[in-house]
């Protein structure tokens, strides 16, 4: 068991990314796992499902991460059930619609800031008095277009470039208590997010195909691999900090076609 005897919350962890790290932390790292989402039913239904396996444990608790109390309610829970807090990872966060900037509010923009970033800002601050004292670590789930861009995506984008620049910000402050700070920056993982956006579109098989074209490795990535990378630095990556984790089959690499001109 690589973590073992520790504590570890994620949010959003009932689906998708989020559900890989709490499989991957229960399963292969042996810990207890306070997850969060905003459907109970969802929730409790994954943590009875993992802890039929274990070794590890899988709690649920309700938070809408997007409400700061309920972000510190989570924090306070955990330590107050564990009492220790070893490693954060803060992956709840959502992607709109693509449309121009001309078809975003200044209120959306706002909203999402409060979803992606600003409940991460407050998930450290509460966590950090318990990770200290452990020398533990925050993960937080980035993302590779944060660094590149995306069409139609200013708000998103602007979220996550975000989430990387605190990420490195973090880390150098919080050296001085040996707890370590990274991002993970997913290119395109197959998700139910990633779903939602293939039954949306025109052409849901020509979306996927095209979804799936985008990386050198000619597939998503999976949430297991998203899982066993964010054990892998929670548990192994010990002289690593301040450092964005790109996890994209090579998708940002190699000149390619960028415009319909010319
Ligand atoms: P997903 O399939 O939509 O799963 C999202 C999870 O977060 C669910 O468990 C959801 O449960 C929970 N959640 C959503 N809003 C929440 C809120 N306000 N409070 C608490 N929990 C919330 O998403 P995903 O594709 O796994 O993405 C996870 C993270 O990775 C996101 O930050 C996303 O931006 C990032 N990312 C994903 C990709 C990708 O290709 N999938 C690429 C780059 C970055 P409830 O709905 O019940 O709350």
């Amino acid at each position: 068991m690589r973590y073992k005897d520790k504590v570890v919350v994620v949010t959003g962890g009932s689906k998708g990314i989020g559900f890989g790290c709490v499989r991957a932390f229960v399963e292969e790292g042996g810990s207890d796992v306070v997850f969060c989402a905003r459907n109970a039913e969802d929730g409790q239904a994954v943590a009875a499902h993992l802890n039929t396996h274990g070794p590890g444990r899988a709690h649920f608790v309700q938070c809408d991460v997007s409400k700061v109390d309920d972000v510190r309610t989570l924090i306070d829970e955990t330590v107050g059930k564990f009492g220790r807090l070893d490693c954060l990872i803060n992956n709840a966060g959502w992607h709109p619609d693509h449309k121009p900037i001309d078809d975003f509010s200044v209120q959306d923009f706002r909203h999402l800031l409060d979803l992606n970033l600003v409940s991460i800002f407050a998930a450290c601050k509460f966590a950090l008095p318990h990770l200290r004292k452990v020398k533990g670590n925050i993960i937080n789930m980035s993302s590779l277009v944060g660094a590149i861009g995306q069409l139609h995506a200013t708000t998103y984008v602007a979220t996550k470039g975000a989430i990387t620049a605190l990420t490195k910000a973090l880390a150098v402050d919080e050296a001085e208590y040996e707890v370590r700070v990274n991002a993970v920056s997913p290119g395109n993982v197959y998700t139910p997010l990633w779903q939602e956006a293939i039954d949306a579109s025109d052409d849901p098989a020509a979306t996927r195909a095209s979804g799936e074209a985008a990386q050198l490795l000619g597939r998503m990535g999976t949430i297991e691999e998203a899982g066993r990378l964010c054990l892998y630095l929670a548990a192994e990556a010990t002289f690593t900090t301040g450092v964005d984790h790109v996890l994209s089959g090579g998708a940002e690499l190699g000149y390619g076609r960028k415009t319909r001109r010319g």
